[in-house]
């Protein structure tokens, strides 16, 4: 079964801007699917109504199964445990050590009063030096996020992410402030977890070369329209 579908979904903001426009799609479980299309072609809203940041304005988007623009409350934050967002930005708090940025990645869909206070259990640190490894920084777990490279930021924010054992990994342009050894670096952790942990991976990005480096599928937006799509080892060079 698909584990993100869309169907027949649009999207027109308030102000009455085309997001999306008439979207099918469906991911299978495992797939590192890269969007590329130019900046307002609609990809962020593609992701924002995956995590339903964004509702669309009609059709459907079913998440593992699961339909999610009724949802609220708790399958609402059952829904986002499943998925991992990263962002442009890196989003870490910046004074404050790696270890305490992964471990945060724990309490966001279920604040319990501990968790406000700081206080982690040693399981959860365990659990966050693991996530650490996995992104090869456990060395830097002491030190503060802005003193690392924003490539080590970036990485530090998978890890963040993998304390909620994500199905599925979101990444809006995740390199887009980054230098391209850095890039790769970043690249590498997300198609790492893709194939041995086998979290299903979509990737927004400008850069087609990279998309083709990395990608089992690319799909191209303009104008909130899916334009192409095609499995990577079809992609041919006037596409
Ligand atoms: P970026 O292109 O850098 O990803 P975003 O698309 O995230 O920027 O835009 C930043 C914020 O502004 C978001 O909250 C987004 O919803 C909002 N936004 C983007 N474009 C418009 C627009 N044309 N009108 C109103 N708000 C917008
Ligand atoms: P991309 O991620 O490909 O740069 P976006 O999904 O951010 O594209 O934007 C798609 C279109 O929707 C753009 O025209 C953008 O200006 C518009 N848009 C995005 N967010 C908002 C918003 N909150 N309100 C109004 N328009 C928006």
């Amino acid at each position: 079964k698909p584990i993100i579908e869309f169907k027949d979904v649009n999207k027109i903001y308030d102000n009455g801007t085309v997001g999306l426009k008439d979207i099918n799609l469906t991911v299978k479980p495992g797939e590192f699917l890269v969007v590329v299309g130019l900046s307002g072609a609609g990809k962020s809203t593609l992701m924002r109504t995956i995590n339903k940041m964004h509702n669309p304005s009609s059709g459907k988007v079913l998440v593992d199964g699961v339909e999610v623009t009724n949802l609220k409350g708790r399958s609402l934050r059952e829904l986002r445990r499943k998925i991992g967002m990263i962002f442009q930005n890196f989003n870490l708090v910046k004074r404050t050590s790696v270890e305490h940025n992964v471990l945060s990645g724990k309490i966001s869909y279920y604040p319990t009063w501990k968790s406000i206070l700081n206080l982690y259990s040693k399981a959860d640190k365990q659990q966050a030096a693991v996530a650490l490894d996995r992104v090869n920084l456990l060395e830097k777990i002491y030190m503060r996020a802005d003193e690392l490279s924003g490539g080590q930021q970036q990485r530090v924010a998978i890890a963040r992410t993998l304390m909620q054992d994500p199905k599925i990994i979101l990444a809006d342009e995740p390199i887009a402030s980054l230098d391209p050894l850095t890039t790769q670096a970043v690249m590498n952790d997300l198609k790492r977890l893709n194939e041995e942990d086998g979290i299903t991976v979509v990737v927004n990005l400008h850069s087609v070369p990279l998309a083709l480096q990395y990608a089992d599928r690319i799909i191209g937006m303009r104008g909130g329209q899916l334009v192409y799509d095609q499995p990577i080892d079809q992609v041919t060079e006037d596409a």
